[in-house]
């Protein structure tokens, strides 16, 4: 009799016959002897029509007011599926973030969980229900109704897997498990039997969205193993794990291609001590991600200067060349050019740190197609490079082919 911990997400939870849906998986484990702790997001598009409508009052809405709005989401969620059980006779009980134990600190919108005391949870699975959460919300220690960020759901059921000591825990979604590159994008790719943390942080980070970063963080600090995959079909997923020796012999684990890159250059900036400093400073402030840096050899030696190239979110591009203008008096660079024109592709693989020529041959491939690289830059287990974004998709077709194919 295993306790297992499921997560539905937003699309398997769409609609009256997905829940339905939902339930009969849900009773066929039961059937089998299985204790269950069913965490659903709210209905696709729910928490997103949410958003706007509180937008249509007030721009920027207190930010524990949007918590008490976001909440009911998942709260409409929780409670359809639980008489979509009654509905087939399964015992089930619907349960808050709060009653479910979850206790958070008091950061509105993006709260961390603290602690879990998950004593309703156990003595309604004693008395043989199938208890859902709601996904997504907690509550901090004064009371107060908290969501835990975009995506919050994955969250709730890795961290309630961790305080239960579950023996499996499940995100059921919309694909059939972690891919070595987006199917829609390359044909070609194929559903990965198993994927190391660390690896499906790169790709989540290199704009593979199959869930929620932090949530896959929280699975590795606490040694949750769990599976992502389809609640459409009955095909087994994808286990997320820590990585073992036998994952180092696959060099190339997946390929992602983030189209939500901008590039902007400065050019000509003298080079001496702060400048980065100032750059990069005035930018955190203004709360804009960057991710890759380069900077040029200079060149001038009475004066020398540099060109200095870095990326960051689309959305953000505005706002960075107004933070840029606001600093070209004070650091008298001659220009900044920004670039909405580029994608970032990244190889990812744990087998890296121990094989050789891995960037050679992406570099190589890449040079075959003809397409050229901007940016490059490595972790141990990443390869990343800037391409032109009209040719983004070709070069992760052949970049796939050339390692997975
Ligand atoms: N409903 C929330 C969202 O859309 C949480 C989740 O789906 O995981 O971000
Ligand atoms: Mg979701």
């Amino acid at each position: 009799m295993a306790l297992i911990v499921q997560k539905y997400g937003g699309t398997s939870v769409a609609n009256p016959d997905r829940i339905k849906n939902v339930a009969a998986r849900v009773a066929g484990y039961r059937e089998r002897g299985d204790r269950l702790v069913v965490v659903v997001s709210a209905m696709s598009g729910v928490t997103d029509s949410l958003l706007k409508l509180a937008k249509e009052i007030l721009p920027l809405p207190p930010e524990r007011e949007m918590d008490m709005l976001l909440a009911t989401g998942e709260q409409t969620t929780i409670a359809l599926t639980a008489m979509a059980l009654h509905a087939r006779d399964v015992p089930a009980v619907s349960l808050t973030g709060a009653q479910a134990g979850i206790v958070t600190d008091r950061v509105h919108t993006k709260a961390k969980i603290q602690n879990i005391t998950p004593r309703q949870i156990h003595a309604l699975l004693d008395s043989g229900q199938v208890v859902i959460v709601a996904g997504f919300q907690g509550q901090t220690q004064e009371g107060q109704i908290t969501t835990l960020g975009r995506g919050g759901s994955d969250l709730t059921a890795i961290a309630l897997a961790a305080a239960l000591k579950a023996d499996l825990c499940q995100i059921f979604t919309d694909v059939d498990g972690v891919y070595t590159a987006d199917p829609r994008l390359v044909p070609s790719a194929r559903k990965l039997d198993e994927v190391a943390y660390d690896e499906l942080l790169e790709l989540a980070g290199a704009g593979a969205k199959v869930m929620q970063l932090r949530s896959v963080e929280f699975a590795k600090k606490f040694g949750v193993v769990f599976e992502v995959r389809s609640s459409l079909n009955d095909n087994p997923g994808t286990i997320v794990k820590e990585e073992t020796k036998s994952m180092e012999g696959i060099v190339v684990r997946g390929v992602s291609l983030d189209k939500n890159q901008a590039k902007i250059t400065v050019v000509a900036a003298p080079d001496r001590p702060g400048v980065s400093s100032r750059i990069f400073h005035a930018l955190a402030d203004a709360a804009i991600n960057v991710d890759m840096i380069v900077q040029n050899v200079s060149h001038g030696s009475a004066r020398p200067i540099t060109d200095l190239s870095f990326t960051i979110d689309k959305p953000d591009l505005l706002k960075a060349r107004k933070v840029m203008d606001a600093l070209k008096p004070e650091i008298g660079f001659r220009e900044v050019i920004a670039n909405e024109g580029v994608a970032k592709l990244s190889i990812v693989g744990v087998g890296m740190r121990s094989h050789s020529g891995v960037a050679a041959k992406m570099f190589e491939t890449l040079a075959r197609e003809d397409i050229n690289i901007d940016m490059i830059s490595t972790s141990e287990i990443k390869i990343s490079v800037v391409v032109d974004l009209a040719k983004g998709e070709a070069a992760t077709r052949a970049v796939h082919e050339a390692f997975l194919g």
